[in-house]
């Protein structure tokens, strides 16, 4: 695997992209290429296949999709019933409606149509759209399977693959389902894989999707987590609905991403703010995907000031001007606390976090700071500050994880009785 340094291009005409895709990236008020779209664009174009270690934040959508849509430009082929020639497989639906919307944004200019499919809604009106044709197809696993299972859908015409997420891919237990995809595409074909991290599993996963490919490394943990203020306020468990009403009703948390642990959390958020009369909803895997929609709209055009989510369902969730990102529970993977923060501090802007630390969840503070190498600020000017928290012994790491994970077995055994 050869690794590419990142060649600086700073405008999108240095990189040789169509007239019609600048015409629409200036509609954007897209002005600079960011560091993984001048080194992957010009790779991508020269039909390298292409690993890129990046995450959602660093422009890695644009990075690909772009020199995709040059690509079918420059070398046009008859669009065929049922038969994608682009296939872009990529975890949540959020991110598969958000892919699709930016192939609308980057592609208004062109001629190839772009279609989405995702599970949790009726199948007919996806399975029409791929009948009358399509030339790039952005799909969730699960849904691509049944679809092909019932021959609405056929891969055999596909001519780039682009596998995005990789390892969220495995975190959801998406695995088996892409490795059953790999052998319904042509085996000569361009692949584009993305994934935030590398571990083996990934690794060997893109050893056996990629050949020869060109390999890109950006890393917005850091550039991304330096833009943004990170504070942590020590707080009893009790009292953590209480300073969340509190710090909503201050001026500057404009717009708040709220993240609890589990599901059934986030609804007894919401109904609390409700009740205090702030506009929230939450996003979580039980809700349909019209209310996931409906929340998700409302938050982006500010008809709520808070969206409460859970890790998964917020995955990839792409808005613009998140004032604050506040951890009401603190995640016990320090990647998630990452991915959490890099909600706010988007395309280059900044942005605040705020943690809840209750005595519990001390050890996994510990653990962020220890794994991203910085000290986050401690505030204490808040009515609800806790001295005993702060100064509270810290349990191991171990045991502090076992004990969220009794909390939830706890849980599912008393709602399955
Ligand atoms: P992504 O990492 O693909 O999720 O993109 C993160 C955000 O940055 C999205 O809102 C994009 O619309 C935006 N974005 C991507 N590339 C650029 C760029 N070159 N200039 C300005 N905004 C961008």
């Amino acid at each position: 695997m050869s690794t590419t340094t990142s060649i600086e291009s700073n405008t999108f005409q240095n990189l040789k992209l169509i007239e019609p895709i600048l015409k629409a990236l200036k509609d954007a008020n897209y002005e600079t290429p960011t560091p993984i779209q001048s080194s992957a664009i010009p790779l991508i174009l020269a039909q390298h296949d292409f690993l890129g270690i990046a995450q959602t934040g660093t422009g890695k959508t644009a990075a690909f999709l772009l020199p995709i849509l040059d690509l079918m430009y420059r070398n046009p082929t008859p669009r065929v019933s049922k038969c994608p020639k682009v296939l872009i497989l990529t975890p949540t639906r959020e991110l598969a409606i958000q892919i699709h919307q930016s192939l609308h944004v980057y592609g208004k200019y062109l001629k190839q149509k772009y279609s989405v499919i995702f599970g949790g809604v009726g199948q007919g009106n996806q399975v029409k759209d791929l009948a009358a044709g399509t030339d790039v197809l952005v799909a969730t696993p699960g849904r691509l399977l049944d679809l092909i299972g019932q021959r609405f859908l056929r891969l055999d015409q596909v001519e780039t693959f682009v596998l995005d997420e990789a390892d969220r891919m495995l975190d959801m237990g998406f695995f088996k389902d892409i490795k059953k995809v790999i052998p319904m595409l042509p085996p000569k074909r361009h692949n584009l894989f993305f994934s935030a991290t590398m571990p083996a599993e990934i690794s060997k996963l893109a050893d056996t999707i990629l050949r020869n490919p060109q390999k890109i490394e950006v890393t917005p943990p850091s550039t991304t987590v330096e833009r943004i203020r990170q504070t942590v306020m020590f707080v009893d468990k009790k009292d953590k609905m209480n300073l969340l009403v509190r710090v909503l009703g201050l001026s500057e948390f404009k717009k708040v991403l709220v993240f609890v642990e589990m599901k059934h959390g986030a609804n007894r958020v919401v109904e609390k703010l409700q009740k205090n009369g702030i506009g929230a909803a939450a996003i979580h895997g039980n809700k349909s995907q019209n209310a996931r929609q409906k929340a998700l709209e409302d938050f982006t055009k500010n008809r709520i000031q808070v969206l409460v989510a859970t890790d998964i369902a917020s995955r990839g969730i792409d808005i613009d001007q998140i004032s604050h990102v506040i951890n009401f529970e603190l995640s016990h993977v320090v990647e998630n606390y990452v991915h959490r923060i890099g909600r706010t501090a988007r395309a280059g802007k900044e942005g605040q976090s705020l943690i809840f630390c209750d005595a519990e969840e001390k050890s996994f503070l510990k653990a962020i700071e220890k794994e991203t190498k910085q000290t986050i600020e401690v505030v204490t000017e808040h009515p609800y500050h806790s001295q005993e928290v702060m100064e509270s012994q810290v349990v191991s790491l171990g045991r502090a994880k076992a004990r969220v994970e009794k909390k939830r077995q706890d849980f599912r055994q008393r709602r399955s009785r």
